[in-house]
C-alpha cells in the first residue's frame, strides 16, 4: 500500500535494535545473576559516562586496532572535543580508577559494570552496532589465580543461567619482553608468504602481525596452521604464569582449551586470553564472553605500572542462546491480583486516589481508567488473573464504598472505602497464593456487571 501523504515511518538505525518488552525477562535474569555473583565475589559496580575522549581508546585499546580504526562513533563537541561513543569497556574504568584516586585504596580494586558499547562493524547474527556487555576488572594483582577467578566468575554466571556445555578457549600472548622476540619470528615465518595472504592481511603483517591469527579466509587460515605458536615462545615468567592459570581452572574443574590463534583485538593484551564459546557452535560470532591480563594499559594511561585482569560477558550474544537453547526464564513481573474497575466521573477520581493509596500499602493493582464499561474492564482483570475485582460504581462512589468481588467464587461484599486496604490484605492472605486459572468469570456474570 502507498503510504504516499503520509509521514515517513521511522527505523531503528543499522545494526542497533529494540529491546521489547517481551524481551525484557532475559536481561533483568542476566542481571540479576550477574549482579548477584559479582558482589559475591567481591566487585563493586561502577558506571561512567557512554561518551569518553577519543584519545583514551586511541591510546587505550590501540590505534591500529580494528574497534579504533575501523569501528569507533566519534563526534566533534561545539566545544571542538572529539569525543567517541564507548566500544569498550575497560579504557573507561582505568580512567575513572585513576581520575578518582582508587590506586591509593586497599588493592586489588574490583570494578564491575553494565551498559552498552558501540561499534560501527558489518551488522550480522551477534554482531551489533550497539551491544550490551557486563564486565570485571580485577586492579593490581599479578597472581594467576586472579586470572582464574575472573574465568570462573564468567563461567559460574552463565551455568548460572543454565548455559551448559561452554568451552573456555585460552592462550598467552606474552608480555613486553617475549612478544617482541615472537613478532619478528613470525614476521619471518610470513615474509616468503605475504603474497599468499588476504588484502587484509597484507596490512596486518606490517602492521601487527598478530592479528594475523584473527583472519577468517580460508588460505590464511591454512597458511596460519603452519606458523609458530606464541605459547612455545613465552619466556620463563610467562610461561609459569600460564601454567598455573592452567592449574587453578584444573583444580576449579573448568573445561578448558588451548587456543594458540587466540590473539583478541585489543592491543592492551599481556599474558592470559580467554574467550567462553558454547562447545557445539563454533562461529565467528560464537564468543559469549572474554578477556585477559593487561598489566601495561595502566601504566600506558598515565598510571604507576600496575598488573590487572579483566573480562566482559556480550548481553545479546548470552540472551540468543538462552533463546537458542529454550531455556525456561520466568518472568520477574509478579502477577496482579487486584483489579480496580470505575464506572461515571467521580468514580473515576476517587479510583485514582484509591489506587495511589494501595500502591502506598504496598499492594499492587491493576486498572484500565481509560476504559469506561464494567464489561470491558471486567475482562482485562479477567485476562489478568485477578484475584480480586474492586469496583466502584456511581453509588459507591457516592456512598464512599467499594464492591469487592472474589473472582474465583464469584461472591462479592459492598466494603467502607476507608476499610477498603485492610479487607483486600486479608482476603489476599484467606485466598492463599496467587492462582494460576485465569479465566473464571461467564459472559453472563461479566454481562451482570454492566
Ligand atoms: P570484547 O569487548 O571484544 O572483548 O567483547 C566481549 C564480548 O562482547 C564478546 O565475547 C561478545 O560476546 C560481545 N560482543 C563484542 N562485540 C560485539 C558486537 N559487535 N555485537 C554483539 N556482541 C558483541
Amino acid at each position: 500500500m502507498s503510504r504516499k501523504g503520509k509521514s515517513k515511518l521511522f527505523q531503528v538505525p543499522r545494526g542497533m535494535r529494540d529491546i521489547l518488552p517481551a524481551e525484557q525477562k532475559y536481561w533483568e535474569r542476566c542481571v540479576k545473576i550477574a549482579k548477584e555473583l559479582a558482589l559475591y565475589y567481591g566487585f563493586e559496580l561502577i558506571e561512567t559516562p557512554i561518551l569518553e575522549n577519543a584519545e583514551l581508546f586511541a591510546k587505550g585499546v590501540g590505534a591500529g586496532t580494528d574497534i579504533v580504526e575501523k569501528e569507533m562513533y566519534t563526534l566533534r563537541t561545539k566545544g571542538g572535543d572529539l569525543l567517541a561513543l564507548r566500544p569498550e569497556g575497560t579504557p573507561p574504568i582505568i580512567r575513572s580508577y585513576l581520575e578518582n584516586g582508587m590506586v591509593s585504596q586497599p588493592h586489588p580494586v574490583k570494578l564491575f559494570y553494565i551498559g552498552p558499547m558501540f561499534r560501527h562493524d558489518a551488522p550480522q547474527a551477534g554482531r551489533y552496532r550497539e551491544h550490551h556487555q557486563i564486565g570485571f576488572e580485577t586492579i593490581g594483582d599479578p597472581d594467576p589465580v586472579i586470572d582464574a577467578q575472573i574465568i570462573q566468575l564468567i563461567y559460574a554466571i552463565l551455568t548460572e543461567l543454565g548455559l551448559k556445555g561452554l568451552t573456555i578457549q585460552i592462550n598467552s600472548i606474552g608480555d613486553k619482553q617475549c612478544r617482541p622476540k615472537f613478532r619478528d619470528e613470525l614476521k619471518n615465518f610470513y615474509r616468503n608468504r605475504v603474497n599468499r595472504l588476504c588484502k587484509n592481511c597484507k596490512r596486518k603483517f606490517k602492521e601487527n602481525p598478530l592479528r594475523l591469527f584473527d583472519c577468517k579466509e580460508a588460505d590464511c587460515v591454512a597458511l596460519r596452521s603452519l606458523a609458530p605458536h606464541l605459547i612455545d615462545h613465552l619466556d620463563e615468567n610467562c610461561h609459569n604464569h600460564f601454567k598455573s592459570v592452567l592449574e587453578f581452572l584444573d583444580e576449579l574443574g573448568l573445561p578448558y582449551s588451548l587456543n594458540p590463534y587466540l590473539v583478541r583485538g585489543q592491543d592492551y593484551y599481556t599474558r592470559t586470553v580467554f574467550e567462553v564459546v558454547p562447545e557445539e557452535v563454533v562461529g565467528a560470532q560464537s564468543a559469549l564472553g572474554g578477556g585477559g591480563r593487561f598489566d601495561g594499559l595502566i601504566e600506558l594511561l598515565g598510571g604507576k605500572p600496575t598488573p590487572a585482569v579483566g573480562g566482559a560477558l556480550g548481553l545479546e550474544r548470552v540472551i540468543a542462546e538462552i533463546q537458542r537453547r529454550e531455556l525456561k526464564i520466568a518472568a520477574t513481573k509478579p502477577r496482579v491480583r487486584i483489579f480496580l474497575a470505575q464506572l461515571g466521573d467521580l468514580a473515576k477520581r476517587k479510583s485514582l486516589k484509591l489506587f495511589e493509596d494501595f500502591r502506598k500499602a504496598g499492594v499492587q493493582v491493576a486498572e484500565s481508567f481509560g476504559r469506561d464499561s464494567i464489561k470491558a474492564q471486567l475482562r482485562v482483570a479477567d485476562r489478568l488473573g485477578a484475584d480480586i475485582s474492586l469496583i466502584m460504581g456511581q453509588k459507591e462512589a457516592l456512598d464512599n464504598t467499594v464492591i469487592l468481588r472474589e473472582m474465583q467464587s464469584g461472591t462479592q461484599e459492598t466494603i467502607p472505602l476507608a476499610k477498603i486496604i485492610d479487607e483486600v490484605k486479608k482476603r489476599l492472605k484467606k485466598i492463599g497464593p496467587a492462582r494460576r486459572s485465569i479465566s473464571n468469570l461467564t459472559d453472563e456474570e461479566i454481562d451482570d456487571k454492566k
